[in-house]
């Protein structure tokens, strides 16, 4: 049995509006899931549901097998992370460690064993005579999850917990915060619009548009087996390059070479005649040295940018633009002709209407 199931879970704001539809999602006791999407698309309302800040307007939702829509946060057993840390500005990293359990009665000598444990665990042990404002972000940062962990809940949450970092902070809490997940064992719901931390982090990642689950399922399910063209778009960086053409005779035509797409689309290729459909490829799934059975496309080099490890190529193909990523001494001259190569199983197809996957 799953410990958390959300079934059809609907949220219909006061003012009328529904912000999310229907969301279905079965996670497992000690699963680490997370909620990835652009700004405005449900995630932390759906979080919100989940904590119980937030009536759930229609659909059923169950802690460990037991209906819990109308539980208050406290019977949910559940501990939440915001985005502001709002620690406690007068009190030392110990007492805000502490606090929570001190309301709850908790004996002294359990509270010192647990807040020695937790400031062990992220490395706070230093700093617990330490004021919140002699921290750096990322230490108050860690301080916010402990004050959370200390708690012994079986679930976990997240909101968007590492947005107030800079870049090499950030780095270093996802792996802090993964470890501490694996260590505590609580069921996680990490909300994020990031999609790197949703790759690096998640057992599995829902992603969500406008209100509606697109698709649920491991990093490698979301990046390899995108369900559609929004899903495609938005895990990977630098995005998939997406080119829409119809198809004639089987084939399309892109920059003036003619792609055959009739091994590709199999017995669908009589259905999708004289449709659009939306051809897909990663730029890092390009290849500059003719591999076996690919196709081979070409354009003038606009931009490069030099990354370090490897470097992005922005290619100019008459009627659009797409973006190559190459080894760093492959980097082509800017202005040049450059030819690339697609394995034909590297190539996504997505169906022009729908944009669902073909
Ligand atoms: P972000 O990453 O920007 O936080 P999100 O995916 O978490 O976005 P939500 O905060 O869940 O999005 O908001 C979802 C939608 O619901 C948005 O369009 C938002 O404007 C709307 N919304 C949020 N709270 C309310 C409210 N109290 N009343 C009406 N609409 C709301």
């Amino acid at each position: 049995m799953a410990y958390l199931t959300l079934r059809n879970i609907n949220k219909i704001y006061p003012n009328g509006f529904h912000a999310v539809h229907d969301f279905n999602l079965e996670a497992e006791r000690g699963e680490f899931i997370v909620f990835v999407g652009p700004s405005g698309c449900g995630k932390s309302t759906t979080l919100r549901m989940i904590a119980g800040l937030e009536d759930i307007s229609k659909g059923e939702f169950l802690i460990n097998g037991e209906v819990a829509n109308q539980w208050g946060p406290r019977e949910r057993e559940v501990a939440m992370v915001f985005q502001s840390y709002a620690l406690y500005p007068n009190m030392t990293v110990y007492d805000n460690l502490a606090f929570g359990l001190s309301l709850q009665g908790v004996d002294e000598d359990v509270i010192d064993e647990r807040v020695q444990k937790t400031a062990k665990i992220l490395g706070l042990t230093d700093y617990l005579d330490r004021m919140p404002r002699a921290l750096s972000g990322g230490q108050r940062q860690r301080v916010a999850v402990g004050r959370s962990i200390i708690r012994k809940v079986g679930i976990f949450l997240m909101d968007e917990p590492l947005s107030n970092l800079d870049a090499k902070q950030r780095v270093t809490m996802r792996s802090e915060i993964t470890q501490i997940h694996r260590e505590t064992g609580a069921t996680t719901i990490y909300v994020t619009h990031d999609q790197t931390e949703a790759m690096t982090m998640a057992d599995r990642i829902v992603v969500m548009k406008d209100g509606y689950v697109q698709q649920v399922g491991t990093p490698r399910e979301v990046y390899f087996h995108p369900c559609n063209v929004f899903v495609a778009g938005f895990i990977g960086e630098p995005p998939m390059n997406f080119i829409r053409r119809t198809v004639e005779n089987g084939c399309i035509e892109i920059a003036g070479a003619a792609l055959d797409l009739k091994e590709k689309l199999g017995e669908k290729a009589k259905d999708y005649e004289g449709r659009e459909i939306v051809f897909g490829f990663r730029p890092e799934a390009i290849a500059l040295e003719k591999p076996e059975n690919a196709y081979v496309l070409s354009g003038t080099v606009e931009l490069t940018e030099m990354l370090g490890d490897n470097a992005n190529v922005y290619l100019d193909m008459a009627e659009e633009k797409v973006i190559l990523k190459v080894p760093p001494h492959e980097i082509p001259p800017m202005d040049s002709e450059l030819s690339f190569f697609i394995p034909a199983e590297s190539i996504y197809l997505f169906d022009g209407e729908s944009e669902m996957v073909i």
